[in-house]
């Protein structure tokens, strides 16, 4: 009998009638799954600011709950205020609190370094309003300056108020274990969501993959660059592998399966209904 497992999923704001449709369907798709969450990201420097809360509202209409990222890079606290004033009007309860990535050229780079502000921010001016996600990262993260210190700076993010955190994706099942023991060795004792990234195809996933420091073995790649233009195959051949990915976590027990859904359900419910066993 396979254990029972509970999932979120993040959307991206999608700003055409198209997008905003599509979305929507996939919204219903996955809610067969019983989210705990839809998540929705919020764009470099604030760049989806309006649309982000759009989708959000949208998916609380819909009757689902919702969960909106914020970014404190290129964020004055004046509007980060705003934003959380905007929120807790709306009764939303729940954020994933990141610091987004560091803008190229002449940008400001706003009055938020690290993510571990933004979230002490969050909780001098809300106290404990908000349940409060941050990232986690397996693998560690592309700027990390050791292993150590990432770890270190992931506990500030925590000591800072974060009540539970989503990682980066990984292929590796024995990252995130190893990540584990690190975390239980640094008493940190949030639960820690494995993010799950469906393989659509292998040019999208290995910038994803270049931009954040996720690393796809090379048995991976190179069987899925074999593929060549068969999507339906390399499609066919990630599920499959997502899939037992999953099935590996969940024999460890992992409080839950975070999906990077980039607003399509088709690849996800085939993983899911794999690992359900239906
Ligand atoms: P931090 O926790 O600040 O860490 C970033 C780096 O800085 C790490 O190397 C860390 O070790 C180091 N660091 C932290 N504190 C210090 C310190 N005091 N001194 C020196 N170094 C320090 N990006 C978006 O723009 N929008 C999104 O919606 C979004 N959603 C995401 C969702 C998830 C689940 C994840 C895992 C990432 C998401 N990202 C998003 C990407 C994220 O913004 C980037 O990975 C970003 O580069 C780091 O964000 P962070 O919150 O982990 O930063």
């Amino acid at each position: 009998m396979p254990k029972k497992i509970s999932y979120s999923f993040e959307f991206f704001p999608p700003s055409s009638p198209e997008g905003i449709k599509n979305s929507k369907d996939t919204r219903q798709q996955l809610s067969a799954f019983k989210p705990e969450f839809y998540s929705v990201t919020f764009g470099a420097g604030g760049s989806t600011r309006d649309l982000t809360l759009e989708t959000v509202l949208e998916i609380k209409q819909e009757g689902f709950n919702a969960v909106p990222h914020i970014s404190g890079i290129s964020s004055t606290k004046a509007e980060i205020k705003t934003l959380l004033d905007l929120y807790q009007q709306h009764n939303i309860k729940h954020l994933v609190v990141l610091r987004g990535d560091v803008p190229h050229g002449a940008v400001s780079r706003g009055e938020f370094k690290h993510a571990n502000e933004l979230v002490s921010f969050i909780r001098q001016e809300t106290n404990d309003y908000f349940h409060i996600e941050v990232g986690a990262y397996p693998e560690y993260h592309p700027e990390a300056v050791s292993s150590q210190t990432d770890i270190q700076n992931f506990k500030n993010k925590v000591d800072a108020g974060a009540n539970s955190a989503i990682t980066q994706f990984f292929f590796n099942a024995d990252a995130y274990f190893r990540f584990m023991d690190e975390c239980l060795i640094a008493d940190i004792n949030i639960p820690i969501v494995p993010g799950v990234m469906p393989i659509y195809n292998i040019k999208q996933l290995a910038r994803f993959a270049s931009n954040c420091g996720a690393e796809i073995p090379r048995w991976l790649r190179i069987k899925l660059e074999s593929y060549g233009d068969d999507l339906l195959s390399l499609r066919s051949y990630g599920v499959d592998v997502v899939s037992e990915l999953c099935e590996t976590l969940i024999e460890w027990d992992v409080p839950s399966l975070h999906f990077y859904t980039l607003n399509q359900a088709g690849i996800i419910t085939r993983i899911i209904q794999n690992i359900e066993g239906t």
